[in-house]
């Protein structure tokens, strides 16, 4: 037997269908052949979220976070170092709260950072507050 996941692109947003076996090896989107994975944080708004958080067998991390934040940006090169190091087992992902309002306030985002974990479109953890490389990745694997 032979699973297979959804991966969502991080370019074009399109759902993939991957056998799981070929997940490590990520691969290219079957619509803009953008590369799966790209080791880097996705931007999502309230265009694309939902196709990420629903559909995608990955785990979605999201840093909410916005530019105006000292912590935030201070964050930012940890984040997308954790990136590099949790794909394709986790998709890594930033909404910026000062554009992205409405998603800001349909998760009840207090303070930034936030950082919350998706898995098969519910939210299953969450942290606030800034954190290193090194407890970012020890937090999200202790959730899975
Ligand atoms: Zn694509």
């Amino acid at each position: 037997m032979s699973d297979s996941l959804i991966v969502v692109c991080p370019h074009c947003h399109a759902p993939n269908r991957l056998p799981a076996e070929r997940l490590a090896a990520g691969g290219n989107c079957g619509k803009c052949k953008a590369p799966l994975f790209r080791g880097e944080p996705v931007e999502l708004d309230a265009a694309n979220f939902d196709s990420h958080v629903g559909r995608s067998d990955i785990p979605l991390l999201v840093d909410f976070w916005a530019p105006w934040c000292g912590p935030c940006r201070a964050m930012a090169p940890a984040f997308a170092q954790a990136a590099r190091q949790l794909e394709p087992e986790f998709r890594l992902a930033k909404v910026n709260t000062e554009q992205e309002q409405q998603l800001a306030a349909r998760f009840g985002i207090r303070s930034i950072p936030t950082l919350a974990l998706f898995r098969n479109g519910r939210e299953v953890a969450r942290q606030a507050g800034a954190t290193d490389t090194a407890s970012l990745i020890r937090w999200v694997r202790a959730q899975a």
